[in-house]
């Protein structure tokens, strides 16, 4: 293998080079990106960056000098396009084309848009939505966030931070539902609240109101909230559309790329990982798609090793999902799964205190842990998450932990 082509310049993308070189490829590697920026880390975007601690420079995921150690072929402001695998063709978006031996594909995900085109609505995605919404925080005095996932969440807490008055606004009756039970996620609604948002919860937007800009959004309650920037925090959609034809097989559920066990797409020679890659989890059963940061790093040193090595050497990729959040100085971590589960236990601290470590458990099983402000303990359980324990097993070593 001579020649390998990286579709996405982000944390997967950048991971996945890293990797090939790491195992010893010293053939051609290229990697394409359509931002104008090396490869750069998204979490402070919603943090830092709208809170005026974070810049461009602040956020590059690598030194300049470390990049160059890597000697890649880059080519920053271009989009693939297409892709030919029985030509082993990379289509770019200039009407040139890269040949490739192999592929790995680690184009992420886009901010899901609300359906409007009125001036001051934003998304929150990439380096440039942050930077414009860091610069409307400066010019307004009220802020209606949509969605209170973690990155609404995120976007409240630090326009709160900022001074500014909030709204958050969720057609679900708790924050973070998708992630969180609502038996602990419940504390996070209450965090919002006492740092001074207006939190609405089971309500749904149905319209954004304004001539040019938008000056209120209407609310399914028939209600109206006054706005003078809107954030949407809607979820993500994979970007999977220059993949359509090509033979690398899509989910119909969401448009991400299906992938087996090892990061292998459904064509030769091409693996995915990151955002938008899609595996069966031995663990959890089923298939999982992860938008988390930790995961699209390991995930695509996994699939870049594998790419590499023969069919007999690969490896699965059966990572514990981890991601975090921090909101009002607050650190939210979960580890494994921490969605509505059978059985939920604070096994230290106090939902109250606002600074503990809860057990998810399903079928017998402990499937997730999340802590609030508790980090080194949270993370000293991963070990029950990498292996089966059962919940009891669980217990009795949070137990054991106390003494
Ligand atoms: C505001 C924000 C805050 C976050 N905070 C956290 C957090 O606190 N904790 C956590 O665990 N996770 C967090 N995440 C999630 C985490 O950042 C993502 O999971 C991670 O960035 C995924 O990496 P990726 O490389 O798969 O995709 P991306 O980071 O999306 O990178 C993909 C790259 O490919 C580019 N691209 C897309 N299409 C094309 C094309 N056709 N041609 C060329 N290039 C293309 C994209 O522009 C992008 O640069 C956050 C995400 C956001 C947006």
């Amino acid at each position: 293998m001579r020649e390998i082509v990286v579709a996405g310049a982000g944390m997967a993308g950048l991971h996945a080079a890293e990797s090939l070189r790491d195992a010893g490829f010293d053939g051609r590697i290229t990697l394409v990106g359509d931002e104008h920026h090396q490869p750069y880390s998204r979490p402070p975007l919603s943090k830092e960056v709208l809170t005026g601690g974070g810049s461009a420079k602040s956020v590059l995921l690598r030194e300049e000098s470390e990049v160059a150690a890597l000697d890649l072929e880059t080519r920053l402001d271009t989009r693939v396009a297409g892709l030919r695998p029985r030509e082993g063709a990379v289509l770019l978006d200039d009407g040139t084309t890269l040949g490739y031996d192999g592929l790995i594909v680690a184009t992420g995900a886009r901010a899901r848009r609300p359906d409007t085109e009125l001036a001051g609505v934003h998304v929150l995605r990439n380096l440039a939505d942050a930077q414009a919404v860091r610069e409307a925080f400066d010019s307004v005095q009220r802020v209606v966030v949509v969605g209170a996932g973690f990155i609404g969440a995120e976007v409240a807490a630090s326009a709160r931070a900022v001074g500014l008055e909030v709204t958050l606004l969720d057609a679900a009756p708790a924050p973070l539902t998708r992630a969180v039970d609502p038996r602990v996620g419940g504390v996070l609604a209450e965090l919002h609240r006492d740092n001074g948002v207006d939190l609405r919860l089971g309500v749904g937007v149905e319209a954004f109101d304004g001539a040019e800009r938008v000056e209120r959004v209407r609310l399914s309650d028939g209600t109206a909230v006054p706005a003078q920037l809107v954030v949407a925090g809607l979820g993500a959609e994979p970007n999977t559309a220059w993949l359509a034809g090509s033979g690398v097989r899509l989910s119909a559920h969401d448009g991400g790329v299906v992938c087996d066990a090892r990061c292998a797409t459904s064509v030769p020679g091409v693996y995915a990982a990151g955002d938008l890659a899609e595996w069966p989890h031995p663990r959890y059963g089923g298939r999982m798609r992860l938008e988390h940061w930790t995961n699209a790093g390991e995930q695509a040193d996994v699939a870049a090793r594998n790419l590499l090595t023969g069919e007999g050497t690969q490896r699965e990729y059966t990572p514990v999902p981890y991601f975090w959040s921090d909101q009002y100085g607050m650190k939210i971590q979960v580890l494994g799964q921490a969605a509505p589960a059978d059985t939920v236990e604070v096994v230290h601290g106090s939902v109250e205190k606002r600074k503990f470590v809860a057990f998810f458990g399903r079928a017998g099983r402990l499937v997730g842990i999340l802590g609030l402000r508790s980090t080194p303990r949270t993370m000293r359980y991963r070990p029950l998450l990498e292996r089966e324990t059962s919940w009891d097993e669980a217990l009795r070593e949070a137990g054991s932990q106390d003494q």
